[in-house]
């Protein structure tokens, strides 16, 4: 089947997940990089840059000189919760689709999108997670969660993480209180002796970030019952675990005019 061809500007394109989105760029036919916006490397070209895959796209330190003079389809933007944000809302601006995976926008910044891009009649797509196992592991887990109301989220990570907990298990303790009855879990005197033990809690759902050198994103979804316990685990090994969600999303913000929160919203 023919498909357009979609013009993508990457930004981050040095970092972890920013690398992995290139090289799927390269191998996706119909996926073309046509710039990246990085804070140094301003005027070079990607394959210029010493680990950077051979991309014939130039760099950009200016974000609108970039969609000025490359005018994309799509940002795909793999940077930090500040920097995305910002690079989000000027996206729109210009009329180019974000495909965010960074993590760690707050929910006055969501909405803040949602409303840009609903004004503008632009498609969005916001992803905390792009493994599709990762939505899996959250959707079994809401199934779950209507029988067993006792539940505890371990989500563990490397250690160059900057936002606790992670977008994942935040989003997994949200979908699991829209259906759990609500129960504040633990003995009822229960009392932390060491600030913090208990983990951050969610509408009563207790979440435990654990950040170690070599892990890269896991998460655990405990439920326990009367003798019994489930467990729904889901791991990434790499960062190629993200790229086929990823494409996904590039390809479906081209088809849609709002914003979308969470690639379990745009897959069946
Ligand atoms: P990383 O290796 O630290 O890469 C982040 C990159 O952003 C760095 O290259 C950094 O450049 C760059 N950056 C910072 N400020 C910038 C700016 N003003 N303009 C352009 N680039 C800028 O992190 P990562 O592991 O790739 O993760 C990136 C983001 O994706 C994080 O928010 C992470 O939580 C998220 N993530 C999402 C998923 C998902 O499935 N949605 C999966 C994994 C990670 P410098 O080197 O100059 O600092």
């Amino acid at each position: 089947m023919h498909m357009e061809m979609i013009k993508i500007v990457v930004a981050g394109p040095r970092g972890r997940m920013g690398i992995a989105a290139l090289n799927l760029i390269k191998n996706t036919e119909h996926f073309t990089l046509v710039g990246a916006v990085d804070r140094i490397n301003n005027g070079r070209k990607v394959s210029d840059v010493e680990g950077l895959p051979q991309l014939d796209a130039p760099i950009y330190t200016d974000i609108e000189e970039c969609f000025s003079a490359v005018k994309p389809d799509v940002l795909l933007d793999l940077t930090t919760p500040e920097v995305g944000r910002l690079h989000t809302e000027i996206a729109l601006n210009h009329g180019v689709r974000p495909v965010v995976g960074t993590t760690g926008f707050s929910q006055e910044g969501l909405d803040k999108i949602s409303k840009q891009a609903e004004d503008k009649g632009i498609g969005a797509i916001i992803a905390p997670n792009f493994a599709i196992g990762a939505i899996l592991m959250m959707k079994f887990s809401q199934m779950a969660a209507k029988y067993f109301q006792d539940v505890e989220i371990i989500e563990l990570h490397h250690d160059k993480k900057l936002d606790a907990p992670s977008g994942t298990a935040a989003k997994t303790a949200e979908l699991i209180s829209s259906v759990r009855e609500y129960k504040k879990q633990g003995h009822p005197d229960e009392k932390e002796t060491m600030q913090g033990a208990r983990g951050a809690t969610y509408d009563g759902i207790h979440l435990h970030s654990v950040r170690l050198p070599g892990l890269i994103a896991h998460q655990e979804v405990l439920f326990g019952g009367d003798g019994q316990m489930l467990t729904i685990r889901h791991d990434s090994f790499n960062r190629e675990s993200f790229m086929s969600g990823v494409r996904l999303a590039i390809e479906t913000v081209m088809k849609i005019d709002l914003l979308v929160y969470g690639l379990e919203n745009i897959i069946e």
